[in-house]
């Protein structure tokens, strides 16, 4: 089977003369097919240095993973430094991925989707978002968070109305669930919609930290619809820029990822038509268990991606860097620290890419997904931890990457579900 036309036609090298983000169609090569997943004919390490051998891509991964570089080098990263000033990345940027084919990879086509449900397409854009360190980025909260909630839930007047602007990147997204009162106990939510005689709702809460809380068009609300009934209480409303009542609050000041907007939303007597209802009434509970094994499985790839680019980056470093007339490569303590992250990166890797695996073929159980998550996460922590200790003192300077990688890493181990609350999850499945 083909891989459909969208994704497969865009080559990664931009028409000479256009923007970068028009790109060139052409017939994809012959043999381009996408799966089964089997050994990869055209295997890529998500950095330069290819540690390891990965075996869950094939050609036609590997030419989105050049798209999406060029995509990065060109559209973002010459950029960036002026976003994470603002706080916010520019819109344009997100039209400019809708066009390159970036969002909605798994969206029908017929809503202007890459029409390709392939987690690994997923996971090739935010391994590149973590590898170029363009933290500011919210592709990721679109395409893995967001886009399972609309082409499962929504109904059919829904996507058409939703779909194309969410591919193109005239449409933003966030979801909101986390509040100021409560975040791990998601049962413990305070906002509530109250259901009108005609079907529509009266929406009234505040959500905070929420991603791309201040470009969002549209944010799915977690709300109780039903405070007796309990985890069968809860719903999924959809808000939509400029409804009445509908307010953002400060864009937060983080101690990391500075250039994505993460804000606090509030919601006064926010009238809801029934016709923004996501799913059923009451299932909304079940559905964010739903969703949120690939969001888990998202931060796994990010975090190990993350921690792979720190240790290139480390590398380079302490090969240049001399002390004590030598370079520091040549310590053996530099040598075993190197030899230690390289392990747990290895070794991490395997087991996120078998969860990749598992999770297209749709056998990712949600215990795996946060033993990824926790794993993934607390190895990144290590590792960039142990990679600015190598820069010596240029690895506290937030103009080194490495800096950056360390306060904009912190946060993979609490998003998401935290790290304790992924334990939780995994104990309870041991015990039963
Ligand atoms: C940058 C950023 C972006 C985010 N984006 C979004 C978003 O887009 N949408 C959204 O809804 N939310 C978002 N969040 C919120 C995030 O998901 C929550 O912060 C997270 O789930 C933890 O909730 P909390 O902050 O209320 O911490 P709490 O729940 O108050 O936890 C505090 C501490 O207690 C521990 N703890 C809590 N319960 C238990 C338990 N049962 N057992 C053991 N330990 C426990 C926690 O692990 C943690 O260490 C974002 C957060 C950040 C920082």
């Amino acid at each position: 089977m083909r891989v459909s036309y969208r994704i497969s036609n865009r080559r990664a090298t931009p028409q000479a003369g256009t923007s970068p983000s028009v790109w060139i169609r052409q017939t994809p090569p012959d043999g381009a097919t996408r799966g089964p997943i089997g050994p990869s004919r055209g295997y890529r390490w998500v950095c330069d240095t290819a540690l390891m051998d990965r075996d869950i891509f094939d050609a036609e991964h590997d030419a989105f993973r050049d798209l999406v570089r060029t995509f990065l080098t060109k559209e973002v990263t010459p950029f960036h430094d002026q976003w994470e000033a603002d706080g916010q990345v520019d819109r344009a940027v997100w039209r400019a991925a809708g066009a390159a084919g970036l969002l909605g990879t798994d969206v029908p086509e017929e809503f202007g989707g890459g029409g390709v449900g392939d987690f690994r397409y997923n996971a090739i854009l935010t391994e590149e978002i973590a590898r170029a360190g363009t933290s500011g980025l919210g592709f990721p909260l679109q395409n893995d968070v967001i886009a399972p909630y609309l082409l499962r839930l929504a109904d059919d007047e829904q996507k058409k109305r939703w779909l194309p602007g969410f591919c193109s990147g005239e449409i933003i997204t966030a979801i909101a669930m986390t509040e100021p009162g409560t975040g791990s106990d998601l049962q413990g939510i305070a906002t509530t919609a109250r259901k009108q005689d005609d079907g529509s709702w009266i929406l009234n809460g505040s959500k905070t930290f929420i991603t791309n809380g201040i470009h969002a068009d549209l944010v799915i609300v977690v709300a109780k619809t039903d405070p007796d009934a309990g985890a069968r209480g809860f719903s999924l409303l959809v808000v939509e820029r400029g409804m009445e009542g509908f307010e953002r609050g400060r864009r937060l000041k983080k101690v990391g990822m500075k250039a994505q907007d993460t804000a606090e939303l509030s919601f006064t007597d926010v009238h809801v038509p029934a016709a923004n209802l996501l799913g059923q009434e009451g299932q909304g509970f079940i559905y964010l268990m739903q969703n949120l094994a690939q969001e888990r499985l998202s931060i796994a790839v990010g975090s190990i991606a993350g921690a792979a680019q720190a240790l290139e980056l480390t590398l380079r470093y302490v090969k240049d860097r001399t002390a004590f007339g030598k370079p520091v490569a040549a310590f053996q303590n530099t040598r075993f620290e190197l030899a230690e992250m390289d392990t747990e990166i290895t070794v991490t890797q395997v087991f996120v890419d078998r969860c990749i695996r598992q999770h297209v073929e749709g056998e990712l159980s949600v215990a795996d997904a946060a033993k990824a998550k926790w794993w993934a996460s607390d190895v990144l922590k290590r590792v960039v931890d142990r990679c600015v200790q190598l820069h010596g003192g240029y690895g506290y300077m937030l103009e080194y990457p490495i800096a950056k990688a360390f306060v904009d890493s912190r946060v993979q181990a609490i998003f998401g579900g935290t790290n304790e609350i992924m334990k939780e999850i995994i104990g309870r499945s041991l015990i039963g």
